[in-house]
């Protein structure tokens, strides 16, 4: 028996990375899957590593920055599925600069996937939730939400703006018992960081008081736990996955 017996997740970004390591978990602990990706193929190593675990999974491609896209993916989600009772919105991008080399292009990519795709899941997914009187959202934010971070002015105004978001949506959906918390990862081992200099990597493993980088499964266990009744209580918080090193 899984906390997440007779549960529908829809996790957006769900190919690789911090993605897929939360699509494993709620499948771990009973979740059936409504994976979403800019293309459904890319999400064959996810739906391989699913397959152990029995559960029910279909792939969905979708740029979750198109409004069109997301509004008749998430109505082919409630067809095929019947219900979605947690939302996972990770999918997001980095497109990074010092503001003063940044384009208008690499402001607006990184703000329509980080924080717009978040809006139109969320509002896609918000009518049925509130409509069965439960649900559970988890955004995936970072820790450079709550500090900054030269070089990625836009990544950090999309993930703090994205915090402010799930604020929001815990005050407007409460009365109908439906949840919205925020995950804010710090530096986690995935293809996004690998892109990073051996430099820098060796800077931040410096700051990090639990004295090593994350991994993707550090962050899905928190949203396993903020998906879950265990988390019943719970509405409009923000937890740093961070190794300590926002605190
Ligand atoms: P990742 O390895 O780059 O995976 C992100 C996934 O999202 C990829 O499969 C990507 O597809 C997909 N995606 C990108 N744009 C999309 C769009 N418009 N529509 C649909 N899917 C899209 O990233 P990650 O490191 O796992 O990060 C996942 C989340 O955690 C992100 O929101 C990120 O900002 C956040 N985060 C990560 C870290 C970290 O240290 N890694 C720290 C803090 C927060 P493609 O293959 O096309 O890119």
């Amino acid at each position: 028996m899984g906390q997440f017996d007779g549960k529908t997740a829809l996790v957006t970004g769900a190919a690789r990375g911090i993605g897929q390591a939360i699509a494993l978990k709620l499948a771990a602990e009973g979740a059936d899957l409504a994976l979403c990706d800019l293309k459904a193929e890319w999400l064959e190593e996810t739906v391989g590593k699913v397959k152990k675990s029995g559960r029910r999974t279909e792939c969905y491609s979708v740029d979750v920055s198109s409004a069109e896209g997301v509004d008749s993916t998430v109505k082919q989600i409630e067809k095929d599925f019947d219900k979605i009772d947690i939302l996972v919105n990770n999918a997001g991008i980095t497109k990074d600069g010092l503001i003063l080399r940044m384009s208008e292009a690499d402001w607006d990519a990184v703000l329509n996937v980080n924080l717009k795709g978040v809006f139109l899941f969320t509002k896609a997914v918000m009518r049925g939730m509130m409509k069965q009187r439960s649900g559970s959202i988890v955004n995936i934010a970072s820790i450079i939400g709550l500090i900054g971070n030269a070089g990625q002015a836009n990544y950090a105004a999309s993930k703090g703006a994205v915090i402010a978001f799930s604020k929001t949506v815990a005050k407007e959906l409460s009365s109908r018992n439906v949840r919205c918390n925020a995950v804010a990862p710090g530096f986690i081992r995935t293809k996004m960081t690998d892109a990073l200099s051996e430099e820098v990597q060796q800077k931040m493993l410096a700051n990090i008081p639990l004295g090593r980088f994350g991994t993707p499964e550090d962050v899905a266990n928190v949203v396993a736990f903020l998906a879950g009744d265990a988390a019943g209580y719970v509405t409009g918080q923000v937890i740093s996955t961070c190794g300590g090193m926002v605190m």
